[in-house]
């Protein structure tokens, strides 16, 4: 019998925001997202527009980790706990694979009281410079762009079955070779614009229901 994984976006997806792009307009300033359009039109690479716009926060981990766990803005969908402890007795592995930053993605699911989760996303190393990160693939090597497809492959070179959850537009690249696809938001209506089959879900007590109906092999 296959292993089944849920490889699970974060910003937008397990909170409702995007947690780095909050952190920028409070600490860089508004013109950050010229970039932000740049890589969206597909000029710069995810890992370049990174390295240039948290290049310029200049805050320690404290100050931002105080920022991400006390900003009412910053909101994690309710049911996350429920339905990682769901996934847990069922035998489904749940990782995390996310364009965002790992420090504060650890603080979150610190906050929720989840622990022991795989996490894949940008290492961070604070300067008074500014703040250097960069994506690691599954073999240590440097990833520029397609960060989350790269997991994906893995994943499945390792013979699990994918069970895909996002929000945005970067996840329709692992959306398309996973196994299951639950979307919501952007992702939703890229998903129903290509026809690629997908749930749609708005918080984690949706995604339990969801995937208990599944018929996993
Ligand atoms: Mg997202």
């Amino acid at each position: 019998m296959p292993k089944t994984v849920v490889q699970l976006d974060f910003d937008g997806t397990v909170t409702e925001d995007d947690v780095s792009f909050l952190m920028l307009d409070e600490y860089v300033g508004k013109d950050w997202r010229k970039h932000l359009d740049e890589y969206k039109t597909g000029d710069i690479t995810v890992g370049a527009f990174n390295k240039i716009v948290f290049g310029r926060m200049k805050q320690d981990e404290k100050t931002l980790t105080n920022f991400v766990l006390s900003d009412p803005r910053v909101q994690v969908r309710p049911g996350l706990k429920e339905f990682v402890e769901y996934c847990r007795s069922k035998d489904i592995e749940v990782v995390i694979v996310s364009n965002g930053l790992i420090f504060y993605i650890e603080a979150l699911l610190k906050q929720q009281g989840i622990t022991g989760l795989e996490i894949h996303a940008a290492e961070n190393a604070f300067y008074e410079t500014g703040v250097q990160v960069r994506y690691l693939g599954p073999d240590s090597q440097e990833v520029e762009s397609g960060f989350k497809e790269v997991y994906t492959d893995y994943l499945c070179q390792k013979g699990y079955q994918v069970i895909y959850i996002g929000n945005g537009t970067s996840d329709i690249y692992p959306a398309r070779k996973a196994r299951h696809v639950c979307a919501t938001a952007d992702l939703l209506e890229i998903c129903n614009k290509e026809k690629v089959k997908c749930y749609p879900f708005n918080d984690f007590f949706d995604a339990i229901k969801i995937v208990e109906n599944l018929k996993l092999d």
